[in-house]
């Protein structure tokens, strides 16, 4: 089981697979005021850098699963390398469905929504997990500004303009199903870049490692093209954030 390769070797250098910078991470959870002792679950938890860093910062306990099993090792090194290895557990699998035999006071999925079909069945997902009274985190894209045409969304890689709400009626929609909005961070163009362009040094790096690859036309083509791509469309029209929610 594994995502799909690509992604293994585009973000292989990444510690934070999203638009986020270890600040906008660590104002996160300065923002969510975060204790020791607190039970976080974390789907779709990449390298594991938000359950690491929190876990030195602010002395929280958790789990986290996801399917890249290249990620899920480099969470487990980095736990040890930051000394929270006894406070973090790191499990290779799919977290489609996954819930936890404890609940937690703090449930997220930062920026893999589709393991459950969107926010909304994320949210859902998530709340099985969750003790009453918790936080539910939701990492999620939106429009900072509205593609004019459907060809705009699809440069931001999107499907169509209706895969992504503009930010007002987002939070509009975490309130129609019973949810306070209760705290937020956002990424910004600068956290976009260290998101996407670490990418292409890393490309670059793979290619000349990895010349006779079968991918390697695949890379050479993404990181040709890739620059003004991004700059032309994600880096202009989307936006991505996380979300604090508690049902009402
Ligand atoms: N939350 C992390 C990772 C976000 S990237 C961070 O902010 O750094 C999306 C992650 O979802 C990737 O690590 C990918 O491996 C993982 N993923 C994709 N499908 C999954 C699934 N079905 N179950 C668990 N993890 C999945």
């Amino acid at each position: 089981m594994d995502i799909p390769r690509i992604f293994n070797i585009t973000e292989s250098a990444h510690h934070i697979h999203n638009p986020f910078t270890p600040e906008k991470l660590a104002t996160l959870g300065a923002a969510l005021r975060l204790e020791k002792g607190t039970r976080v679950l974390d789907l779709g938890s990449g390298s594991g850098e938000m359950l690491c860093t929190w876990a030195r910062d602010y002395g929280v306990i958790g789990t986290g699963i996801d399917m890249s099993r290249l990620f899920t090792e480099q969470a487990k090194l980095r736990a040890e390398e930051l000394g929270v290895a006894d406070q973090v557990e790191f499990i290779h699998g799919d977290a489609a469905g996954y819930v936890s035999d404890e609940k937690v006071d703090v449930a997220a999925c930062v920026g893999a929504t589709w393991i459950a079909g969107g926010a909304i069945g994320t949210i859902e997902l998530l709340a099985q997990s969750l003790r009453s009274g918790g936080i539910i985190l939701i990492g999620e894209p939106y429009w900072r500004q509205l593609p004019p045409t459907e060809d705009v969304a699809r440069g931001c890689l999107a499907g169509a303009i209706s895969d992504f709400l503009p930010l007002p009626e987002l939070l509009a929609s975490f309130g129609r199903h019973n949810y306070d909005v209760v705290e937020m961070v956002l990424a910004d163009q600068d956290s976009w870049d260290r998101y996407e362009a670490a990418k292409w040094l890393t490309m670059r790096r793979w290619l000349e490692a990895n010349p006779d690859d079968e991918f390697a036309k695949d890379v050479r083509d993404k990181l040709t093209a890739e620059p003004e791509r991004y700059a032309a469309y994600t880096r202009e029209y989307l936006g991505w954030g996380v979300f604090a929610l508690m049902t009402r």
